[in-house]
């Protein structure tokens, strides 16, 4: 077993530490379904323990006391490992999340080096403003970090997500306490790890593994956090708001998706089919930002969907360390079997099954693993739990459309305000829908294409608050007033 997988402990105060109970949680491989390594199994006494080293390196210690050219200087030394170690980073990812070693590279490591290049900069653009009024005063403001942030991420793509927050928060100057997803936890520790290797102060990052209820749940309660920032599913953010909200603590909600993709008759189609069905296999479904709902023009619904009973069981899928794998296994095994419930559902609510529906025949190792094939769906009706709930998995459900006014309706008919796309030759129409659709971020004739200086984040019960680009920085900053008395005075400096 390669060393990253050894003597997982939590990372506090600069430190491997275990944890208090001296509990112990498995991490499994979900390509081959067989126990990795385990973390410790944190509780209320670890978190609490964590918080007292990020209070004390926010109350004082050098991070927050830093210019934000210094602080930028070590995010930039961190994307600078992040590259340097960008091997052991993909085999990490892989192997936790069971992720495909081409997505792990491309996406995964390669946005989180450039979230924290982006971070580096945003490090140094915390400025505040001089205000004209008539009060003899000279009145400022200053963009000041918040304390001690508390991260809790999801599962589906644990580096990207934990970074997001903890890339900003630390630009801003805060201290960080983040608690990783149950069961994708180990690149949060290996980050740890590699952030104390970059110069970032002891007490800085500091990151508790366990159960949501129990180091989740204790974060969310400590008096000394002092900000919430919570990416993870509308129920369980919900819960986590109400919590947050007895504390009053401020918090970011960046939830579930359920993303429409709207293909228009006049658009590029060999364009289009490419974007639907990476936008329904990436991470193999397991996607905040997913489109499982293909939205498509009547007249080309039958076309549309021709193509994809031919192309989608083309998608190279299986072994995640062969670099040609597309979809890899889901995560867990209740994630699969999840997506097996809403399958089987359906095709009780009299959904054809255009392709997959089952589990793929897989041989060797991969014979446990949890692979689940790419889904097409038609025929449901438009009030179905398949097409209106989360499915978080490789299931794509077609409906079709009249007209423009029609799609724009099925489009924004369910609870969720994440992602969506559309395409069209039309950039009229581009335009016009793309500011009809419920949904913090819209592409055009593509699909998640992202970027750190794109502000992302929900609407709907798909949360509130912006992470990336510079929206990100009002997530982790409070404003300062100061208004300095400036009493009239005399041409000879004496007060008049
Ligand atoms: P989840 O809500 O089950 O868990 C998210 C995190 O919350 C985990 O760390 C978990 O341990 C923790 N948690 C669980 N119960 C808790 C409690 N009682 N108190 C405090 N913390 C608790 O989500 P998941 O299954 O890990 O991830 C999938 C969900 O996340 C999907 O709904 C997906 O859409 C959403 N997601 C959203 C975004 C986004 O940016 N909007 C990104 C990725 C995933």
């Amino acid at each position: 077993m390669p060393a990253t997988y050894e003597d997982q402990q939590f990372f506090i105060g600069g430190r491997p530490t275990d944890s208090v109970s001296g509990r112990r949680m498995d991490v499994t491989d979900p390509s081959t379904g067989k126990v990795l390594t385990s973390v410790p199994a944190g509780d209320a006494a670890d978190v609490a323990g964590a918080v007292a080293a990020a209070r004390e390196a926010f109350d004082t210690g050098p991070w927050p006391r830093m210019s934000g050219r210094d602080r930028g200087r070590v995010l930039h030394r961190v994307a600078d490992l992040i590259r340097e170690r960008a091997d052991e980073l993909v085999e990490v990812e892989s192997r936790d999340v069971g992720k495909p070693v081409t997505l792990a590279r491309h996406v995964d490591v390669e946005t989180v080096a450039q979230q924290y290049e982006y971070c580096s900069a945003l490090a140094q653009t915390l400025d505040g403003s001089v205000r004209d009024t008539p009060i003899p005063a000279l009145a400022y403001t200053r963009r000041e970090p918040l304390g001690v942030v508390g991260a809790i991420t999801p599962f589906n793509f644990p580096l990207i997500l934990s970074s997001t927050k903890i890339a900003a928060a630390l630009a801003a100057g805060n201290t960080v306490v983040h608690k990783p997803a149950d069961d994708t936890p180990l690149s949060a520790l290996f980050m740890a790890r590699l952030l104390a290797d970059a110069g970032v102060p002891d007490g800085v990052l500091n990151v508790v593994t366990g159960t949501g209820p129990e180091a989740g749940d204790a974060l969310l309660r400590h008096p000394g956090v002092d900000k919430i920032a919570f990416t993870g599913s509308t129920a369980v953010g919900r819960r986590a708001a109400s919590v947050a909200g007895e504390h009053l603590k401020p918090v970011t909600m960046e939830l579930g998706g359920n993303g429409a993709h709207l293909v228009f008759a006049d658009a590029d189609i060999e364009i289009a089919v490419g974007a639907v069905i990476k936008a329904f296999v990436f991470n193999t479904g397991q996607f905040c930002m997913a489109g499982p709902r293909l939205l498509v023009a009547a007249e080309i619904h039958d076309t549309v969907v021709g193509i994809l009973r031919h192309a989608v069981p083309g998608v190279p899928l299986g072994d995640p360390r062969d670099p040609a794998t597309v979809i890899g296994p889901m995560a867990g095994d209740q994630h699969r079997k999840k997506v097996e419930e809403y399958v089987a559902l359906a095709r009780q609510e009299g959904g054809q099954i255009v392709t997959g529906g089952e589990r793929p025949a897989l041989g060797g190792d991969l014979a446990d693993g949890f692979y689940y094939a790419p889904t097409v769906i038609t025929g449901l009706p438009a009030d179905s739990r398949v097409v209106n709930e989360e499915v978080f998995g490789p299931v794509l459900t077609v409906q079709s459309f009249a007209d423009e006014d029609e799609a724009v309706a099925l489009a924004n008919s369910t609870a969720y305000g994440l992602a969506a796309g559309l395409h069209t030759r039309d950039l009229t129409r581009a335009h016009r829908v793309a500011g009809r659709l419920d949904a913090g971020i819209v592409w055009v004739n593509d699909w998640a294409m992202l970027d750190p200086a794109v502000p992302f984040g929900g609407v709907k019960q798909s949360g509130f608050g912006r992470e990336y680009g510079p929206e990100a920085l009002e997530a982790y900053t409070k404003v300062r007033s100061v208004v300095i008395s400036l009493p009239p005075t005399t041409a000879t400096g004496e007060q008049s």
